[in-house]
């Protein structure tokens, strides 16, 4: 179910002017665009918790279309669960629970395999990860070794993240937490409306 940011008036004067470019430039505002659901302020995350980010939702009012997306919950996690981590080979790291060491990766492929295909129906102009998560997060992520998890082997992406990023190689996409910065959210927005703008969808220009 999209969630449509409303449309306010404390953005700053560059996303003033975004705004006013965007508004200009076509008619079927806001741009759709995907985030992780935690950012949103829905409580999904394992403990039951949220990640609202009120800085890019006050930013992005009236611009954004969100197309929500929680993958630990949506392959069939339940809230609260057990956290997770990846562990295993750094090149192909499985997703396992912290305690139990259960692993959870070939539900958590079927899935990404199916949400993409229905992502792709969105016209999404970009996405916005969860920093941090081993399901989300773009960059970063340790990756433990499966016996000894309390070593580290190394460092990659979140399993929805990752695939998501090389299906829709050419979509703008970026974690939330380097998005606080006004210049690089800007810049982000910017990288959104050249991607509306160029991508192959004529009824979007005026
Ligand atoms: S980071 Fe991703 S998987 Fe974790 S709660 Fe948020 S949306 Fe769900």
């Amino acid at each position: 179910m999209p969630f449509i940011a409303g449309v306010g008036n404390t953005c700053g004067s560059g996303m003033h002017e975004i705004k006013e470019r965007l508004m200009k430039e076509y008619r079927d505002l806001p741009v759709i665009v995907g985030i992780s659901r935690c950012l949103l302020g829905e409580p999904v995350r394992y403990n039951g918790g949220h990640k609202l980010d009120r800085f890019l939702l006050d930013k992005t009012k009236g611009l954004v279309q969100w197309v929500p997306v929680c993958p630990e919950v949506e392959f069939g996690l339940c809230v609260p669960r057990e956290a997770m981590h990846l562990a295993g080979n750094p090149e192909s790291p499985e997703l396992v629970t912290v305690n139990s060491g259960k692993v959870v990766t070939g539900q958590m492929q079927t899935w990404i395999s199916r949400r993409i295909s229905e992502l792709e129906k969105e016209d999404l102009c970009g996405f916005v990860f969860k920093s941090g998560s081993p399901s989300c997060g773009m960059r970063g992520i340790k990756i433990h070794d499966k016996n000894n998890p309390e070593k580290v082997r190394g460092q990659g992406a979140g399993l929805f993240a990752l695939a998501f990023t090389r299906h829709f190689s050419r979509l703008p996409a970026e974690e939330e937490e380097n998005l606080h910065d006004a210049d690089m959210l800007e810049k982000f927005i910017k990288q959104i409306l050249a991607f509306a703008g160029t991508y192959n969808r004529p009824h979007r220009h005026v």
